[in-house]
């Protein structure tokens, strides 16, 4: 894995058919979609919490149980660093014996997925009854009725992992004491290693393809969603930031993507990435459709000089280039 690559970042939209992904508070009998308010309109959303397991499930799909902790009772997980690929990547909270609590930050940062067109217009309600069989009078309403909000969207989502921290942990050392009569410790922190080089790339790429593959949604049983990117943009950089998540954006509440956002974003991002073969390590993956202005998306991007391929040849053509 190349050494010089501090974040590997990834922002996307996904078009969904009708689904509720993620479930609010709701009531007795209503399963509510998760919404978020701006400018007096309802938007969807799934929650940071949510899309991180969906990660996490399609990663424990490729690892053996022993490489994959699941909480215990307490809601807390293994904390082994150097054998648990999950709490490496995704960081945990949780009692040690002899050790007390230890945190870790997750080297994994997700972002919740919103989705950008207004629920007003797009939100329908299905209903749902568990009625049982046997002596019922035909044509009577009875049973439990449950109605669920279903809607069409477009969301945004991203991902950035903080390279230099997966398989490695910050320690406090000793740097000197300061002169004089009462010298006075100070310290800094550096890296320590917990695992090797080739396995620090391996739980790398195993992240990377979870990103493509993540399926655990609820409420599949009935109405199998695909939530992974239709539109992609997959960067590596030599210095950490957050700035490429908000390349890609609808404009008007409706589902063409800003363009001249997108162009003014890539420009903002260049100096932040990586090169390879003389380019920008900027990939960008597209599927027809996705977007009103598909084209339009697709000339910015090549008139900023990043090859646009589809979204799985995107994310492959990015773990080439970092080596994983
Ligand atoms: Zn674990």
């Amino acid at each position: 894995m190349r050494d010089d690559v501090k974040a590997v970042q990834l922002v996307w939209l996904s078009r969904t058919g009708l689904t509720n992904l993620n479930s609010g508070e709701g009531g007795s009998n209503l399963v509510d979609i998760k919404k978020y308010r701006f400018a007096g309109q309802e938007y969807p959303y799934v929650s940071g919490q949510a899309m991180r397991f969906y990660l996490k499930e399609a990663l424990r799909r490729h690892l053996p149980s022993q490489a994959a902790c699941v909480a215990d009772d307490q809601g807390e997980s293994c904390g082994r660093i150097r054998e648990c690929v999950l709490c490496d990547l995704f960081g945990f909270m949780t009692t040690l014996p002899d050790v007390g609590a230890v945190t870790r930050v997750s080297p994994v940062k997700v972002s919740p997925a919103m989705g950008l067109v207004p629920l007003d217009g797009s939100l329908s309600l299905d209903f749902l009854t568990r009625r049982h069989r046997g002596a019922r009078e035909a044509g009577e309403m009875t049973g439990d009725i449950v109605n669920v909000e279903l809607a069409v969207n477009i969301y945004k989502g991203g991902l950035c992992l903080d390279v230099d921290r997966v398989g490695r942990e910050e320690e406090r050392y000793l740097l000197g004491q300061t002169e004089g009569k009462r010298p006075k410790p100070f310290y800094s922190v550096r890296f320590k290693d917990h695992i090797d080089a080739d396995e620090r790339a391996r739980r790398v790429g195993l992240l990377m393809d979870a990103v493509q593959d993540f399926s655990d949604y609820s409420k599949q049983a009935r109405l199998l969603t695909d939530f992974t990117p239709d539109v992609v943009l997959v960067g590596l950089q030599h210095n950490y930031s957050h700035r490429l998540q908000k390349a890609l954006e609808t404009e008007g509440g409706n589902a063409r993507a800003n363009v001249v956002r997108l162009a003014q974003v890539l420009e903002e991002v260049r100096p932040d990435l990586t090169e390879v073969d003389g380019q920008p390590a900027l990939w960008a993956g597209l599927l027809e459709g996705s977007v009103d202005n598909a084209e339009e998306v697709r000339r910015v991007l090549e008139l900023a000089g990043v090859p646009v391929v589809t979204p799985r040849q995107a994310i492959a053509a990015a773990k080439a280039a970092l080596g994983v």
